[in-house]
C-alpha cells in the first residue's frame, strides 16, 4: 500500500460481478434452477459442461472474436438447448443476485468519501435487474454497462468513457475489480491504477503478470478500512513533531 497515492483518488471505478455481487453463488443458483427445469442429465455433469463451454466463450468475447448475442445463445446451443433456456437462465440470474456480505456497507462508506462509478460488462437487461434487486444503484453517480456504450472489457476506452462522465482523470481514479484480465486490462490500457479484489488468496488468478496491480485487498470492507487508515497516516505525516505518529486522526 502506498498511502500518499491512495489519498489522491477521488473516483472509484467499481466492477459488479465477483466484486460487489457474489457471482459464483448467483450463477450457481440460476444454473440449478435451469437444470431442474430443462435438463435430465446429472447436476454435476451439467455444471461441468456449462462451465466448460461458458468460460472459453467469454474469453472469445473479450478478444472480440464473438459478440454478446452470440455468446448468450451459443453457450446453450452447445449443450443442446435453445433460446428459451438462454432467456430462462438470464431471468434466473437476475432473481438470484446476491451481494457479498460486506458489500453494501462498504459501498455506503466508500460513497461518502469517494465518487463511485459502476463499470460492468455483460447483458444489460440482466445487469439492470441485478442492480434493482440488490438496491445498490444509489451508491453510484454513474452506472456504465459496457455494451450500452458499444464497448467491452478490457477496452481502455470503457474507462475513458466512464471518467469523462465523472469529470475525472486517470490520475485521480482507481479501478476496483476481481478480474486481472478484464478489470486490470482496462485499467492498464487507460493508465488508471488497479485495485485487485482477490477473495481467493491468489488461488484462482490467471497468469497475467504483465498487468500492474497497484493494490490487493481481500474484500471491499478491507478496502474501506485500508483506505481510511492510509488517509489517517497521510494526515499524521503533517502533524507537529510533538504529536505521536501513531495517534489516530480519522476513524476507519
Ligand atoms: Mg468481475
Amino acid at each position: 500500500m502506498r498511502p500518499a497515492r491512495e489519498s489522491r483518488y477521488r473516483v472509484l471505478l467499481v466492477d459488479l460481478d465477483g466484486t460487489v455481487i457474489d457471482y459464483a453463488r448467483t450463477e450457481n443458483s440460476a444454473l440449478r434452477e435451469v437444470h431442474r427445469r430443462f435438463f435430465r442429465s446429472g447436476l454435476r455433469a451439467f455444471l461441468r459442461d456449462f462451465h466448460a463451454v461458458n468460460e472459453p466463450l467469454w474469453a472469445a468475447y473479450r478478444e472480440r472474436r464473438i459478440g454478446l448475442e452470440e455468446l448468450r445463445l451459443e453457450r446453450w446451443a452447445r449443450l443442446g438447448a435453445g433460446p428459451g433456456v438462454a432467456a430462462a437462465f438470464e431471468d434466473a440470474l437476475g432473481r438470484h443476485a446476491v451481494l457479498f456480505p460486506e458489500a453494501r456497507e462498504a459501498l455506503r462508506l466508500l460513497s461518502r468519501r469517494f465518487q463511485l462509478a459502476l463499470v460492468t460488462d455483460g447483458l444489460p437487461a440482466v445487469q439492470r435487474v441485478k442492480l434493482r434487486r440488490t438496491r445498490i444503484e444509489r451508491f453510484f453517480r454513474q452506472v456504465v454497462i459496457a455494451p450500452e456504450a458499444g464497448l467491452r472489457k478490457p477496452d481502455g476506452a470503457l474507462l475513458h468513457h466512464t471518467m469523462s462522465l465523472m469529470d475525472a482523470k486517470p490520475d485521480d481514479s482507481l479501478m476496483v475489480g476481481d478480474s486481472l484480465v478484464s478489470d486490470g486490462g482496462c485499467a492498464r490500457e487507460a493508465g488508471v491504477d488497479f485495485c485487485l479484489v482477490d477473495r481467493t488468496g491468489g488461488a484462482r488468478l490467471p497468469d497475467a503478470s504483465d498487468i500492474p496491480v497497484h493494490w490487493t485487498v481481500t474484500d471491499l470492507g478491507v478496502m474501506w478500512w485500508s483506505i481510511s487508515m492510509s488517509v489517517s497516516i497521510d494526515v499524521s505525516a503533517d502533524l507537529p513533531a510533538d504529536v505521536p505518529a501513531d495517534m489516530p486522526t480519522t476513524s476507519p
